[in-house]
């Protein structure tokens, strides 16, 4: 099964992207998670990344496009994958069609998870990340059991330092513009897009998606 997730920052991608592929038993690959951790490890790719990601706009896609080339070309990728914030433009979705047709592979399914606009502030600005496995929270909806530790290694949990106000209008803005247009028509042509309701419970929405891949 070969999965992307599109939706806006904050419309659950992540979190459900973590259900999904333990369900699947596939590798979930999300290009957020890389350039964080190549800024940890301050890479030539993490330090140019940074500079993109701070201001909330996109890192070019020459740069994320090789991310994703390496990924694939990993033998757990074999069995299937979930790209989760990646595409993000056209030329990233052409480059992707590529990358696949090299590797005889198709895509499977295009889920767009639709949240309100004015939902997503508060989900931004409430998550919280475990420094230690990645793991997602939300102070209000998601609540670790005790605060600031991870439930699952105890690892102490951080905000993003682009999960702020200003930072999330052009993350909202790139996304309408470089996203969300070309991209729901490119699917769309495709017969490949389905929409997911992501505005209900955590739980409902991985029944959704999970009834959706199983037809
Ligand atoms: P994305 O990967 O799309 O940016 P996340 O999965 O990180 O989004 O979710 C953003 C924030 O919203 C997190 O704090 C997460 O715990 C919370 N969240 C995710 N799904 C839901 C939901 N269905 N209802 C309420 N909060 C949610
Ligand atoms: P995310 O964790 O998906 O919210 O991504 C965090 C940030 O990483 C984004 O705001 C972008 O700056 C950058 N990023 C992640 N994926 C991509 C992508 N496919 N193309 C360009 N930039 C990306
Ligand atoms: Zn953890």
């Amino acid at each position: 099964m070969n999965i992307i997730f599109m939706g806006p920052p904050g419309a659950g991608k992540g979190t459900q992207a973590a259900v999904i592929v333990k369900e699947l038993g596939i590798p979930h690959i999300s290009t957020g998670d890389a350039f964080r951790l190549a800024i940890k490890q301050e890479t030539p790719i993490g330090v140019k990344a940074k500079e993109f990601i701070d201001q909330g706009l996109l890192v070019p896609d020459d740069v994320t496009n090789g991310i994703v080339e390496e990924r694939l070309a990993q033998p757990d990728c074999k069995k299937g994958f979930l790209l989760d914030g990646f595409p993000r433009t056209l030329a990233q979705a052409e480059a992707l069609d590529k990358m696949l047709a090299a590797m005889e592979r198709k895509l499977d399914h295009v889920i767009n998870l639709k949240v309100d606009l004015n939902k997503l502030l508060v989900r931004i600005t409430g998550r919280r990340i475990c420094k230690t496995c990645g793991a997602t929270y939300h102070i209000e909806f998601n609540p670790p059991k005790q605060e600031g530790v991870c439930d699952i290694d105890g690892g102490e949990l951080y905000q993003r330092a682009d999960d702020n106000e200003e930072s999330v209008g052009t993350r909202l803005n790139e996304y309408h513009t470089k996203t969300e247009a070309p991209l729901i028509a490119y699917y769309g042509d495709q017969k490949l897009l389905r929409e997911i309701d992501g505005d209900q419970s955590i739980d409902a929405v991985s029944k959704d998606i999970v009834s959706l891949l199983r037809g």
